[in-house]
């Protein structure tokens, strides 16, 4: 017996696994229409891992047609919320029985480290669907305040049919925010998985099964954005399209709405938060420490890393060489192994991009203080050195542009002032992190920080209680939380004469 949680125990468990890459409709696992697959590539070797069914319009259209007719027959949405709860605590209780195969898939599928996947990503997959769904027997709707002659109740209603394009990063975490409040309130939901990462999403689908959730009502299509995502995004019968990635998908997915049938889309798009770093800061080691994370942790694969670090410029030079030493010690692994925290970048696509960007820093006069070069070539997986760019102003592209990769932009600030217009300035507005010890200050300026979340003296916080999206470019709409029901609910209004 090898010992639990080694590397070697993973790497026996992986060679034992095999993976269905077909798509889930009506229940039924199907090849796509058109006979099309597409190979899943693991970026940790290169190996594949199977092939995938490349869904495009025809099995759009199978799926939403299924999808419309179970949410008419009232197979699901007609339970109450009571029974709803106890189906999806199922379903929950069921991801984390398979919580460590639902793990290695993840890591297998997109390079996360194992230490990764089988805590964070399955605890707050499991944690999203259980939190949802003992909120949905709790909600109460309401009575309009009118006189005694009449009465207006304002009810919440489901959608019908929800489609959910999530992306590569968290691909279980997404679709969980995603499906868990969708399927809660009682909708039938097609889930599109991203290409590079649709394992977990079709095993979800059988699990959803297995729970008692009927068929049909939780659809699974893997396929690329420009064939199954765009399908999905021009139907005429999808009421109702949440997303998350980037922002330029996100714009494009509004112009198909308009030009389809004004389908509501909800976006969790794209950042580029700055955690500001004041000279009181009560713990600069620590405050170093969370930097480093913040960029680090999931490769910079995350849709909040602290990308730009404002520094003020009279603790800059003794601090930037804490985080320097932080980010040293984040270094990259084998994937399996069970002590790496910087696992492989999900493709060589994106490998290629961060890598570009790393140049691009080096060419507009940026000092590369750290890492910068690709590593471990010769494994055939995709893996990039954690990278901390110095001297960094707020024009250049790398301080600009989303890199979603381990790339971090030191700026130095003057003051409060200086710092707030470097902090905003900026087309997006996901997260922010502030340390300081004054509390006047921690307040004033979390108020003037145009972000849809705000951490103070930590970075990357966060439950199931609060709620998770972006101001300005980086979307609308709001996952998690009691919030998060509005994205998949329609209001009423019925008036009774008495
Ligand atoms: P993306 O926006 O291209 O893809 C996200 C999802 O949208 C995937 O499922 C994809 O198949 C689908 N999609 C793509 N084109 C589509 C279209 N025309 N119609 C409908 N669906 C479509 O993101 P990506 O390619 O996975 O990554 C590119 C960049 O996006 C990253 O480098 C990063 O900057 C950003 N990104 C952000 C997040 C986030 O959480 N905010 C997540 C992933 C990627
Ligand atoms: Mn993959």
């Amino acid at each position: 017996m090898t010992e639990f949680n080694t590397l070697a125990y993973w790497q026996q468990k992986a060679a034992s696994m095999s993976f269905d890459g077909r798509a889930i409709i009506n229940g039924k696992r199907v090849s796509s229409a058109s006979g099309e697959v597409f190979d899943c590539i693991s970026p940790v070797d290169g190996r594949i891992l199977c092939e995938v069914a490349s869904c495009d319009h025809k099995d759009v259209n199978d799926a939403v047609r299924v999808a419309r007719e179970k949410f008419n027959s009232g197979v699901w949405a007609d339970r109450s919320p009571a029974e709803r709860k106890t189906t999806l605590l199922k379903f929950a209780a069921l991801i984390k029985e398979h919580g460590e195969e639902l793990a290695l898939t993840e890591t297998l599928d997109m390079g996360k480290p194992i230490s990764d996947s089988t805590t964070v990503d399955v605890n707050a997959t499991v944690r999203a669907i259980q939190w949802t769904a003992e909120a949905i027997d709790k909600l109460y709707d309401e009575v309009a305040p009118t006189s005694n002659k009449e009465l207006g109740l304002v009810t919440r209603e489901p959608v019908g049919v929800v489609a959910a394009i999530v992306p590569w990063n968290f691909p279980m975490i997404m679709a969980a925010w995603k499906l868990a409040p969708a399927l809660a309130m009682g909708n039938s939901v097609i889930l599109k998985p991203s290409e590079k990462s649709p394992l977990t999403a079709l095993k979800f689908a059988e699990l959803a099964l297995e729970a008692g959730i009927p068929e049909g009502v939780l659809n699974v299509l893997p396929g690329f954005g420009h064939t199954a995502g765009k399908a999905l995004a021009l139907h005429d019968d999808v009421d109702t399209l949440v997303f998350t990635g980037s922002t330029a998908i996100a714009k494009q997915l509004m112009v198909y709405a308009g030009e389809s049938n004004m389908k509501r889309v909800w976006t969790e798009a794209g950042g580029k938060s700055p955690n500001i770093v004041f000279a009181d800061a009560p713990d600069l080691d620590r405050a170093a420490q969370a930097a480093a994370a913040a960029i680090c942790f999931n490769q910079g694969e995350v849709c909040t890393a602290g990308s730009r670090l404002l520094v003020e410029d009279s603790i800059a030079d003794e601090f930037i060489v804490k985080v320097r030493e932080a980010v040293a010690q984040w270094q990259p692994g084998n994937p399996l192994d069970p002590k790496t925290n910087v696992g492989a970048i999900v493709d060589k696509a994106q490998q290629g991009r961060v890598l570009q960007y790393i140049e691009t820093g080096k060419q507009e006069g940026a000092t590369l203080a750290l890492g910068g070069e690709c590593c471990f070539q010769e494994t055939g997986g995709c893996y990039i050195q954690p990278t901390v760019f110095e001297d960094v102003v707020p024009a250049m592209t790398i301080a600009k542009e989303e890199i979603f990769g381990p790339v971090l932009s030191v700026i130095r600030f003057k003051d409060e002032a200086d710092a707030l217009r470097i902090a905003n300035d900026t087309i997006y507005g996901l997260a922010a992190g502030l340390w300081t010890n004054d509390l006047t200050r921690a307040h004033t300026f979390a108020r003037k920080l145009r972000a849809g979340s705000v951490w103070v003296n930590d970075y990357d916080m966060g439950d199931m209680t609060a709620p998770f999206g972006g101001y300005k470019q980086s979307g609308n709409g709001r996952d998690k939380s009691l919030h998060a029901f509005d994205k998949y609910s329609e209001i009423k209004a019925t008036w009774f004469r008495l």
